[in-house]
């Protein structure tokens, strides 16, 4: 086990929920929740709640995500937002390739690599999303889907870049949909992701790599998950809206 040469991370994704004073208030009962936590704390929220959740976490152990980022650094992009806009507020993280995005916004691997750069180039941390349809895991092909995403996203980034990223591992038919993958399943899966990122950039890189789980977990089935010797944590969707049940998971990720 190397659990120890990377750092486990609870990230909430609060997707497209939550007004600035329905975001205050979850942040404020979330911080002497998250403050004992010995895993990393972060919070993507959407744009408009991000210069809230950087002041009111100043100070605490809650690291400030976005959802989303675009590639070009400025320009005629209406409705984007840059990697220098996310930072220059205090923006630390960002997830990049959410199935969400890939099911309903057209976002594609190049696009996903594009962002990836992007970001990295900027100093924000991405959280990179990958996972395999339904029919692709009924059909066998889990591996080829996962190892051609891991490809892809992250092409041309280097081996320093690469350690800088997290992987969350979101089988596409758990997210939203109360189906949860076994731990053994996130073993499996968080086990060939390491091994694909040994092959391309050496044990070394591959172990101090953050691979999370995501795909509705939630405090029932947490700690069995962030036990398994690959996976470091989870990205959270429905469970990080409520902070006692976020809690929860950042217990189980503090003692996994
Ligand atoms: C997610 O949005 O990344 C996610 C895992 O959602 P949920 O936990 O609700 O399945």
């Amino acid at each position: 086990m190397n659990k120890e040469l990377r750092q486990a991370i609870i990230a909430g994704n609060w997707k497209m929920n939550k007004t600035r004073p329905e975001a205050k208030a979850l942040i404020e009962e979330l911080k002497p929740i998250a403050a004992n936590a010995s895993c990393g704390v972060v919070i993507c929220v959407p744009y408009t709640n991000l210069e809230t959740a950087v002041e009111l976490t100043k100070g605490t152990n809650i690291k400030v995500g976005a959802e989303n980022v675009h590639f070009e650094k400025s320009g005629a992009f209406t409705g984007e937002i840059s990697a220098d806009m996310l930072t220059e507020i205090g923006v630390e993280y960002v997830i990049i390739g959410h199935s969400e995005r890939r099911q309903y916004f057209g976002e594609t691997d190049e696009t996903v690599n594009k962002r990836t750069k992007a970001a990295l180039a900027a100093g924000l941390k991405p959280i990179v999303c990958v996972g395999e349809l339904l029919w692709e895991r009924e059909c066998d092909i889990t591996e080829e889907v996962i190892a051609r995403q891991i490809k892809l996203d992250l092409f041309d980034v280097s081996a320093e870049d690469v350690k800088k990223t997290v992987i969350a591992y979101e089988p596409v038919w758990a997210i939203g949909t109360g189906k949860t993958a076994t731990a053994e399943q996130a073993q499996e899966v968080c086990a060939f992701i390491r091994a694909t990122l040994a092959k391309l950039y050496g044990q070394d890189v591959a172990d101090a790599v953050t691979i999370q789980y995501g795909g509705s977990m939630n405090p029932k089935n947490a700690s069995e998950l962030v036990a398994q010797p690959d996976v470091d944590g989870g990205l959270i969707g429905g469970a990080s809206l409520k902070a006692a049940d976020f809690g929860v998971l950042l217990d189980a990720a503090s003692n996994g």
